[in-house]
């Protein structure tokens, strides 16, 4: 018979017959202990199951089930028998549509004429643990498509045959669990006396396809674990997660509202929403200021010629808004501040000397999103990014890049964020610009990242098709992940727009063009500042910073005077002079989540100070109410530092 070599990472290679398994491979390869974490494997890099024949020389990369990868194959799984557990329980009268592994969990999908509750979840549960306890396999057959049609057209199975349909592949490839047979890539566990820690959460109504005209769904999201405590920590979290919504938030502070009549994803802004809005933009402003930039304001709408010179009717057409016809002439909303920051750079002449020109916006683009996919602030219609785009000679892209993640991370920091993962993805299969103008610009962001000494994943081919970028995901306070910063190199726009400026040498070039945002958007970063917070905002931003209240009216003149005196100070500052209890008015403004309080009784109002009360109830001793301005300001530069 015929021989392969394999081996592990970096290991010895050894000899087997061809058409070994995976697991047998395996056994002469790694220790028993590593055996016993491993659910699959990586074959050449293809992710594989254990029972997979080897058919020709392969490097093996065992994926234990406690890594990422493995939690996402057992998170898979549990969707798989989750579906069998319905089958099982409901038989027919239940259809399966699609049942992904997601961050954090799964979901499946069904179509039941009764939508699922969470009083369903026990009974499939129990119908669960009795599955893993069959110890049932996972197994593959691979199938023409016309077969796996005809197979799933004789299990009533209609959404899995439309799915079928709309695949290009010749051959697929299907999963077997008892009575449940999915369509599906896998890996999959060996079987599914592997799962051992699981819980359903919650239900949902998803349309199919996510498009409102088709048949509304009824989802059931779950997870796994390998370890209770895990899952412990984690229920912990979406408990915590609840607490800080910002759409609960935003309500009892006032910060934003959503309203059908003016139409979905479309914020309003309510006053102290936009107060720390506006005290969030004002710090942006100056800091990039600092930083050498310039401000730009440029129009929401454009000729839908400027879209289609920019490519983005052509790659990005969906996400935008129909045309409108102004005198005979085509107009667009605009889905991105590039083409005009392009315009300001053509309206003149270029020198090498003027170089890096830095421009920045916040600017406000709108983008269609499905209506399903819409959520409080952080996936919205009409956005505002904070925007910038870099024009430079190749001989300063990588300061520029240094220069960029340098005050990335100072505003990060100011906003109380320290902690993140860096990415940097590289060139896609369909691209752009050339190899050369790909290898510098590469190399560039990769040194820029050295540099500024940090760690960073490289996602391979996940760069945007006109050049590589950096992705800068944020962690939070409940060690949630957010997506925020972007640095985009681009070699296509200033091609399209030929840009153009000259050289040293007195010929003309093309300028790098990079886009970056920080934020990302206002909308969903301050989405993200909410729940980092859950409202207690630091008191730089904090919309509200204190409130004055009287123990009684003899008072009232006096918090009068002090609420103005602050007030011309600069201080954000409102007032309870109502006749209501002390500790009721604490309560409300505990509840507002405002940093200070400021009590005046007799005393104050006879020494002519205040007695500041801080949010976690602690007091100040009693001082000036200059002092307290100090203090604030004080407190305000510390942390903008
Ligand atoms: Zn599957
Ligand atoms: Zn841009």
């Amino acid at each position: 018979m015929a021989q392969i070599a394999v081996s592990v990472q970096e290991g010895e290679q050894q000899q087997f017959d061809q058409g070994v398994t995976v697991a047998d491979a395996l056994k002469e390869l790694v220790s028993n202990k590593q055996r016993k974490q491993t659910i699959a494997a990586k074959v050449n890099g293809t992710a594989v199951d254990l029972t997979t024949p080897l058919t020709e020389d392969a490097e093996i990369a065992p994926i234990l089930i406690s890594s990422d990868e493995g939690l996402d194959i057992l998170r898979h799984s549990t969707s798989h028998i989750m579906a069998l557990a319905v089958k099982r329980l409901y038989g027919d009268s239940v259809k399966v549509a699609i049942g992904p592994s997601i961050a954090d969990g799964f979901y499946y999908d069904f179509e039941k004429e009764k939508a699922f509750s969470p009083e369903d979840f026990e009974a499939i549960e129990n119908k669960m643990a009795e599955i893993v306890a069959e110890r049932l396999p996972f197994t593959r057959e691979v199938l023409s498509k016309q077969d796996a049609i005809a197979l799933f057209e004789s299990l009533g199975e209609t959404y899995k045959v439309e799915l079928l349909n709309d695949m290009e592949e010749e051959t697929v490839s299907i999963y077997k669990q008892d009575a449940f047979t999915d369509l599906c890539r896998g890996p999959h566990l060996p079987d599914s006396s592997w799962l051992k820690v699981f819980k359903l959460l919650r239900v949902a109504g998803s349309y199919w396809r996510g498009d409102e005209n088709k048949q509304m769904l009824t989802r059931i999201y779950g997870t796994a674990f390998t370890d209770k405590k895990e899952l412990k920590k984690y229920l912990n979290r979406i408990e915590e997660a609840k607490k800080r919504d910002h759409r609960k938030i935003g309500k009892e502070l006032g910060l934003f509202t959503i309203q059908d009549e003016v139409g979905p994803g479309l914020i309003l802004w309510q006053p102290q929403g936009a107060l720390l809005r506006k005290l969030i933009e004002d710090y942006w402003k100056e800091e990039h200021y600092k930083h050498g930039y310039e401000l730009l304001y440029t129009p929401h709408i454009a000729r839908q010629d400027l879209w289609k010179t920019s490519g983005h009717l052509d790659f990005y057409g969906e996400n935008m808004y129909s045309a409108m016809e102004i005198d005979d002439v085509m107009y667009q909303l605009k889905p991105m501040n590039c083409p005009f920051h392009i315009g300001v750079y053509n309206s003149n002449k270029h020198s090498y000397r003027e170089f890096p020109i830095r421009w920045c916006e916040l600017g406000t683009v709108y983008r269609y999103e499905r209506t399903g996919a819409l959520h409080g602030l952080m996936r919205v219609r009409g956005f505002t990014q904070d925007d910038a785009h870099i024009f430079c000679r190749p001989d300063q892209l990588e300061d520029e890049i240094f220069n960029i993640i340098d005050l990335n991370l100072l505003i990060l920091r100011t906003f109380g964020f320290d902690d993140y993962d860096v990415y940097l993805s590289t060139r896609p299969e369909k691209y752009v610009g050339s190899d050369e103008h790909w290898e510098l610009s590469t190399n560039a962001l990769k040194q820029a990242l050295d540099k500024k000494g940090l760690h960073y994943e490289i996602d391979p081919g996940e760069g945007v098709f006109y050049g590589p970028k950096i992705d800068i995901k944020i962690k939070d306070q409940i060690g949630r992940s957010w997506q925020c910063s972007t640095i985009q190199v681009d070699f296509n726009l200033p091609e399209r727009f030929t840009m153009s400026y000259t050289g040293e040498d007195g010929a003309e070039h093309q300028p790098i063009m990079i886009h970056r945002a920080l934020m990302g958007s206002l909308e969903r970063f301050i989405g993200v500042l909410i729940e980092h917070y859950a409202g207690a905002f630091p008191l730089w931003m904090a919309p509200e910073q204190a409130r004055i209240m009287n123990i009684t009216d003899d008072q009232s003149e006096y918090c009068e005077k002090v609420f103005n005196q602050l007030r011309q100070a600069g201080i954000r500052i409102s007032k309870d002079l109502r006749n209501e209890k002390l500790n009721y008015k604490i309560r409300e403004a505990q509840m507002r989540k405002i940093s200070y309080m400021l009590i005046v009784g007799e005393r104050e109002k006879e020494d002519g100070t205040i007695t500041v009360r801080m949010r976690d109830g602690k007091n100040l001793p009693p001082m000036l109410p200059e002092q307290f301005v100090e203090w604030v300001q004080k407190e305000c530069e510390e942390a903008k530092g």
